[in-house]
């Protein structure tokens, strides 16, 4: 386990079970360089402890990244919860986890993920003050969602003054493969834009939904990332750009919320050499943390504030978009240069002088 913790660089891991709620969770911190960590809470019914592990590494990291880029003054943790939210959520096994994130005296903050609600939040913000992202009658931001769907639309902003000189999306073709709550925002933005949108969603009345309300076209999942379009934007899960979706694209650039989305390094490569212009998730999809930092800001949360916050999602794509190309780096492995370069500019500062 200390192996692991070590390979994924993280700070520190921190295990709790309570056998009289059943709760069994992980945090990890992976870096605090540049504030207390901040990250969502997972519930799902992980196959082992190991797997658990893994995953709540690997995220913990992804959001060290995330903060660093979008200029948050933040670090990375993210924690898991293992078992199946829909059998094992309780109230009490939710206080039980809200007193371990406690414990952690604030060097972890908490919010919602794939598997929590803003609800869970809310309860956990009865036990303890290390929690964002609760409701707006607690002080909190709520739903990121539509905070990330705004930054995604700032990132295919960039995109487009990079590939066609202006970030006017009008008359843009996009297609959404996912359109859950950042997607079904995203393709509202794009239609105001002008945009035509295309959409697929493996909940066949989600897609339907939408397109009655909005007029989007409909495809099958299985084939949006074929559509011939100006942007594919993946909305729903991660991986799926891989060494056989790939060569099926037909899009000039990939923009999307979903996090993740490289199956594997190569496939940043495998995007260059096709000629499809990758705007890295990390940096597209933060526009859901930047609008929760506004929360721990004097004051409290400001809606107005956060949501121009999120507009600069534009500039730090630019700046990674040139930086690629300055020194002949894919645009993945250029974000990774720029949130570790801040990194290690606090690392330094913090040193005794
Ligand atoms: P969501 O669960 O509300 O929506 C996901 C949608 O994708 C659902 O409608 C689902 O039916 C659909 N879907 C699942 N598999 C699909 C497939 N193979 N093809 C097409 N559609 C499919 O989730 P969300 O909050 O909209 O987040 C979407 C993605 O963005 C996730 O990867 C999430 O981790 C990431 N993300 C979300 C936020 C946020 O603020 N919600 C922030 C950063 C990153």
């Amino acid at each position: 386990m200390l192996d692991l913790a070590a390979a994924h660089g993280a700070e520190q891991v921190s295990f709790v079970a309570d056998p009289d709620t059943g709760l069994r969770a992980i945090v990890a911190i992976h870096s605090t360089v540049l504030g207390p960590s901040l990250g969502g809470t997972r519930f799902r019914p992980y196959a082992s402890e190991e797997d658990a592990l893994v995953d709540v590494l690997r995220l913990a990291r992804g959001m060290t990244y995330k903060h660093a880029a979008c200029g948050n003054d933040l670090g990375g943790g993210k924690a898991v919860i293992i078992g199946d939210p829909a059998t094992s959520r309780t109230d009490a096994l939710l206080r039980a986890y809200a007193r371990f994130v406690d414990r952690l005296c604030g060097r972890y903050l908490t919010a919602e993920d794939v598997g929590t609600t803003q609800a869970d939040m809310d309860l956990v913000r009865t036990i303890t003050p290390h929690v964002t992202g609760t409701s707006e009658r607690l002080g909190g931001s709520g739903d990121p969602s539509p905070a990330t769907a705004w930054g995604v639309l700032h990132a295919m902003r960039a995109v487009a003054e990079k590939l066609w000189g202006t970030p006017d999306l009008h008359g843009r073709h996009v297609a959404i493969a996912g359109v859950g709550k950042v997607g079904r925002s995203l393709a509202a933005h794009l239609v105001d834009a002008g945009a035509r949108v295309t959409v697929a969603d493996v909940n066949a009345s989600a897609a339907k939904a939408l397109a009655h309300e909005t007029g989007v076209e409909v495809v099958a999942p299985d084939t949006v990332h074929a559509v011939q379009c100006d942007i594919f934007s993946p909305c729903a899960l991660g991986a799926v750009l891989h060494e056989h979706s790939i060569p099926e694209l037909r899009c000039a650039a990939v923009c999307g919320c979903a996090n993740n989305q490289l199956a594997t390094d190569e496939d940043g490569d495998r995007l260059a050499a096709r000629g499809v212009l990758y705007a890295p998730d990390f940096v597209a999809n933060a526009g859901g943390v930047i609008n929760i930092a506004d929360e721990l800001r004097d004051g409290g949360y400001d809606r107005a504030r956060a949501w121009q916050q999120v507009t600069t999602i534009h500039d730090t794509m630019t700046r990674v978009f040139a930086r690629a190309e300055s020194e002949g780096l894919t645009p993945a492995a250029a974000a990774d240069r720029l949130a570790e370069e801040r990194l290690a500019a606090a690392r330094t500062a913090a040193q005794p002088s």
